[in-house]
């Protein structure tokens, strides 16, 4: 079911400022941490190569140096989890075991808390929708209707209330009281920060809201946690969801951290080996979590990079990664707002926090166009199309698609300022090449980019069924 609180809403989305003076950010910036391929090269359509500017961090963020550094070291011994006692087995163990203990740390997660790991966001929040109380009067789901997918159709499945943004962040976390105040709500689900404009929740207040309500709160901090410092302690948040290949560790794993009791009492979400205490023909008696929901052979490595990585941005001097990142922000804003008929997409204009993800439309220009001239020309990376979020773009009025250029610790001002440039050069100069659908997505015609040699070794010729097979599963 799907309640409408009130009218939707007209979207805000301010124009970009126009001939506004530069802002001081003409000093370059550097990568705050080495990544796995910061300096890899990439064909153009023209012949020449150049280094990728990766500027799709948001959507899977490479690899950190320490985190392949780790992988390296944990490899030889990489064995079976719980089930062996050679001794790589229990390296594998514990590895894995402590991993968890890396995890429920960087998120300031309480002493009783447990940490599942699952694929991803999306594995874990669909864990944590399994897992609600389905007795009589548990109360249902609340949602905003800007959240991804991911945050969304979980919920779908259940009883459930999405409530349509309002015209300010204030008024918007208004509306998620009045919705807990109209019938108490077993659980609400809100993101950390938008996957489509960067904008950060205030968390801890809708966990107090939540919480004086009797709900319960679980963030999807798919996007937060690789840009923000998260303490679920501090904020009172119930759980969290995240993702390792957002957050520098591209090995499979994400995670489910949070309270005990519903998990305790949920059906097992994965059924098998390693979830069970005691198995009959007929009756079988469950762990408890996290084992419980783990069934099959646990991603020791997955976990283990994860941890790594949460290691690595844990060490970060304070302030570290919002400086890097704000600096990188501000001069991707001013130089996109310079450019006349390039407009940034923003839900609220009372948000003040923002983590490094900015989309934005190029007036006269198809997105999906924008981003395969970026590749072809440019050997700039970018997201375009409807970011798994498609009800939000909708509202936005950007049903069409956009382009999102996302940052992280792998960035630089070189990055940034090849990307305006290259705007700025389509809407003077235009394409310098042509450009066809294929299979729903723009792509160079023809397009003589060499394919790398070791891919072709290792894939053999591409043909057209690899490239439809690439096509967006986000429906864009
Ligand atoms: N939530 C948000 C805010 C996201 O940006 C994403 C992915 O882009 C997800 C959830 C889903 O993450 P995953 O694909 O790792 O499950």
């Amino acid at each position: 079911m799907t309640v409408t609180l009130d009218a939707p809403c007209t979207p805000t989305l301010p124009a970009a400022p126009t001939g506004s003076p530069a802002a001081p950010v003409d000093r370059a910036v550097a990568p705050l941490l080495p990544v796995v391929g910061g300096d890899v090269a990439v064909p153009l359509v023209d012949g020449d190569t150049v280094r990728y500017a990766n500027l799709d961090y948001a959507a899977s963020s490479p690899a950190l140096e320490a985190v392949a550094a780790h992988l390296t070291q944990a490899l030889p011994y990489y064995s079976s989890v719980h089930r062996g006692a050679g001794f790589t087995s229990q390296v594998s163990t514990q590895l894995y075991e402590s991993a968890r203990r890396t995890v429920a740390d960087f998120l300031g997660a309480r002493a009783d808390d447990v940490v599942v790991f699952t694929r991803n966001t999306t594995d874990a929040l669909n864990l944590l929708a399994n897992a609600l109380p389905g007795h009589p009067g548990a109360g249902d789901v609340i949602f905003l209707d800007s959240e991804h997918h991911a945050n969304l159709l979980p919920w779908q499945g259940r009883a459930h209330r999405c409530v349509p943004v309002s015209h300010t962040l204030a008024g918007t976390v208004e509306r998620l009281a009045d919705a807990l105040r109209e019938r108490p709500a077993a659980l609400v689900a809100v993101t950390g920060s938008s996957n489509v404009t960067g904008e950060i929740l205030p968390i801890a207040r809708i966990a107090a809201i939540a919480h004086a309500h009797g709900a319960r709160i679980v963030v999807d901090a798919a996007q937060l946690a690789p840009h923000r410092r998260i303490d679920m302690t501090a904020l009172d948040v119930d759980y969290v969801a995240f993702s390792g290949h957002k957050i520098y560790a591209p090995f499979g794993a994400g995670a489910l951290v949070g309270r005990r009791d519903w998990l305790d009492e949920a059906t097992p979400y994965l059924a098998g080996g390693g979830a069970v205490r005691e198995v009959g023909t007929e009756r079988t008696e469950w762990a408890a979590a996290p084992q419980r929901h783990e069934g099959g052979t646990p991603n020791v490595l997955g976990a283990a990079t994860l941890a790594a990585a949460c290691r690595a941005i844990a060490a970060l001097p304070a302030g570290a990664l919002e400086a890097h990142e704000g600096q990188l922000r501000e001069r991707l804003v001013t130089g996109l707002g310079r450019l006349p008929g390039v407009r940034l997409l923003q839900i609220w204009p009372d948000s003040t926090e923002r983590i490094g993800v900015v989309t934005f439309v190029v007036t006269g220009h198809d997105s999906g166009r924008v981003a395969a001239y970026l590749s072809a020309e440019h050997g700039i990376g970018v997201r375009d199309g409807r970011f798994c979020a498609h009800p939000l773009l909708t509202r936005l009025g950007y049903g069409d698609g956009a382009i999102r250029a996302s940052l992280g610790v792998g960035s630089s001002s070189d990055d940034v300022d090849r990307l305006v440039a290259a705007i700025e050069q389509l809407q003077v100069d235009g394409e310098g090449w042509d450009y066809a659908l294929d299979h729903g997505r723009w792509a160079p015609t023809p397009d003589p980019r060499p394919a790398a040699p070791w891919l072709a070794e290792a894939t053999g010729p591409a043909d057209a069924t690899d490239a439809a097979a690439g096509a967006s599963p986000c429906g864009d």
